[in-house]
Order: structure tokens, then sequence, then C-alpha cells
């Protein structure tokens, strides 16, 4: 690839398009002859106003937020947001309902439980999603939270469950913007940024309006929602250079087709390493049931041999391609092969895939 840049399947933070970072490194010194960067500006200023106003237009866009929905630019990571979650959305003693499907959403209900009843309304096996009419819905729940796509097991769910009355919160870190998705089925998205839209530093609620004004009276002003939509996101400094990076990367998504080019993108991309999987007779095996694969996280084993696992990952480095490790909990490899990373790269690592059995089988 140009500047030397590899093709980098890690989890989080992700590659970007080389056309962003070229703009971000041209407006560096001087955004627009503003005769200062982005980072430098004041967030009240109308240039910084113009920055924010344009990426939630363009994100509204590209998703067709409905306009009963409010669009947060907040600080602190998803995992704030597992606190936030409770806060916003119930009282100490009252319950909701969590779906747990891996890592995440595991870690969703352990800071649940710390405010309010949080049941596990089905528990996976990490590999595949339980049946949705095994789930023990609470009556009376005040959300049902789940994890789209579980990043390190790399099980996703591919359209929202039905879940009843209770507002669906949804964590869609590692597949926001990966496909369009209907946001009237949800009550809260949220994501953080460093997956598919932009650097670390800046987390995306979506929030149905209805939701907002319901915090308890002790949560604190950074983590309610109604504080940062009444103040358009700017109660305090907000993380400015993250969000400006969102925007120029929601506007290069506009301008190549929106989100239905993106998932048609990462479908072929999927497809490329599954069919690698599939076609090395075992060589290769995928721990997710195949109607729960993600399209973005593909974790693979070579169950022969941790050795040959360890020579993959060190040799495809060599060829370029980095971040193949898988997450310790599951071992073997996980490419992430989120919206940035370039067809050409997966079909380099399909390539190897096939190259490397052939040589070990
Ligand atoms: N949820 C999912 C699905 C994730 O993949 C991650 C991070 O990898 C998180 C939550 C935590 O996000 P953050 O690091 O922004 O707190």
């Amino acid at each position: 690839q140009s500047h030397g840049r590899v093709f980098n399947f890690s989890a989080g933070p992700a590659c970007l398009p080389a056309a962003v970072l070229e703009q971000a490194q041209a407006d560096l010194l001087n955004w627009q002859g503003s005769g200062m960067s982005v980072m430098e500006m004041s967030h009240r200023g109308k240039e910084f106003i113009a920055i924010t106003d344009k990426a939630e237009a363009d994100l509204r866009s590209l998703l067709s937020i409905p306009d009963n929905y409010k669009v947060l630019f907040l600080q602190g990571g998803a995992s704030t947001q597992f606190a936030a979650i409770p806060l916003n959305l119930a009282e100490e003693g009252d319950k909701a309902d969590y779906v747990v499907t891996g890592a995440w959403s595991k870690k969703a209900i352990g800071e649940g439980k710390r405010f309010l009843l949080a049941n596990a309304a089905a528990t996976g096996d990490n590999k595949s999603i339980p049946d949705p009419s095994t789930w023990n819905l609470t009556e009376g729940a005040k959300y049902v939270h789940y994890c789209a796509n579980e990043t390190i097991g790399g099980v996703e769910f591919k359209a929202p469950p039905s879940v009843g009355d209770a507002p669906l919160v949804v964590d869609m870190s590692s597949n926001f913007c990966a496909r369009p998705v209907d946001v009237s089925k949800y009550g809260v998205i949220y994501a953080g940024a460093q997956k598919n839209i932009g650097p670390a530093g800046v987390t995306i609620v979506i929030v149905r309006e209805d939701l907002l004004g319901r915090a308890r009276a002790s949560t604190p002003a950074m983590l309610d929602w109604s504080v940062a939509a009444k103040d358009g996101s700017m109660y305090n400094t907000p993380p400015c250079w993250s969000i400006y990076m969102c925007g120029l990367v929601f506007a290069h998504v506009l301008a190549n087709g929106g989100l239905e080019a993106v998932e048609a993108n990462n479908e072929k991309k999927a497809k490329l390493v599954y069919d690698a999987v599939e076609a090395s007779n075992g060589f290769y095996a995928s721990p997710v049931a195949r109607e729960a694969r993600s399209l973005t996280n593909v974790p693979f084993t070579i169950p022969s041999s941790p050795d040959l696992e360890k020579a993959f990952i060190a040799e495809a480095a060599q060829a370029g391609m980095v971040q193949l490790k898988g997450h310790r909990s599951v071992g073997g490899m996980r490419a992430s092969i989120y919206n940035f990373m370039p067809l050409e790269g997966v079909q380099t690592l399909a390539d190897f895939m096939r190259e490397f059995a052939a040589r070990h089988a």
C-alpha cells in the first residue's frame, strides 16, 4: 500500500481510509483558512460548531436517523455507557434484561448489576446466539440490552431481536455503520468510534427522545444523556479532534455509496475469509455457528497445531498483514475486517491462508 502502510487487522482501534488521513494531514496546521488546527479551536466557536453540525447531519443521513432521535457525541468509550444506560433509564431496584452472547455483553450486565436488577435473559456459549424462544424476558423490564456484534467471539446478530415493549438498547461498537439499520427499532444505539468510524475518544449515543429525562437524580451530569442532548454534546469540552475525524469519515462514506456500499463490500470481504476456512478441509476452523458469524470480526483456528497458529501470525506479519492474533480467550487468529480494511487486504489474507494451508496440510 502507499506510504508503506500495512494491512491492519486490529480489533480496534482500526484502520481508516487513506483519503481521510490525507485530508486530516492537510487540515492539521490550518483548518480551512481558520489559521489553526481543529485541536486548537474553541469548541464553542463557529468553526467547530459547523464541524459538529455537519458530522451529525451526515451521520443522520447515513443511518436515516428519524427526527425523534438525538445524536450525542460523548466521551468515555462504550464502557462508560455500560453504566450510563441503567443510570439514564432506570431507578435502583428496577429490572432490566440482558442477552449475554459474549465478553462485551457480559461486561455490560456486570456493570448493570451495580445499578439495578440486571437479569441475564439468555446466556450464549460464545459461539452462537441463544434461540430467542428460550429467552427469559422480565415483565416490566426498563430495557433489553444486547450486543449486536461480539468483537472477541465474532458472534453477530443479523437483525434486531423482537423483545416486546421494553426499549431495545444495543451496543453496536464493532458493527456501527457496517450496514444500514432501521434506527426506529431501537430505544438506544451506542458505539465507540474506534472500529468503523474514526479514532478512539468519541462515543456515539443515538437515543429516542421519549427516553430522555428519566435519569435517576444521582446520575452524574457527565453521564446524563438529557444534559448532553440539551447542550448539543457540549456540556463540557467535547473530544473535538475525534468528532472532526468521524465527520470526515461520514462524508467519505456518503460520497462513496453510503452504507449500502459499505455492507456490500463488508459481505464480500467476510465471504473471502470464511470461504478460505471452509475450503481448507478442516485445516482451519471457525468456532462460530454459521448463522451467527460476524461480518466484521472473523476468528479462526488451526485445530491441529497451536505452533502452526504462531507461525501463521508471524509469517502473515512479515507479509504486511498485522494484528491477526486471536483474543487470548479464544486463541488462534482473528481477522477484524472493519469498514476500511480494503478488499485487497482481505484478498491478500485469503490467498495467504490457502497458501499456508497447502504448505502445512
Ligand atoms: N463493546 C464492544 C462490542 C467492543 O468491541 C468494545 C471494545 O472493543 C467495547 C464495548 C468497549 O469499548 P470502549 O473501549 O470504547 O469502552
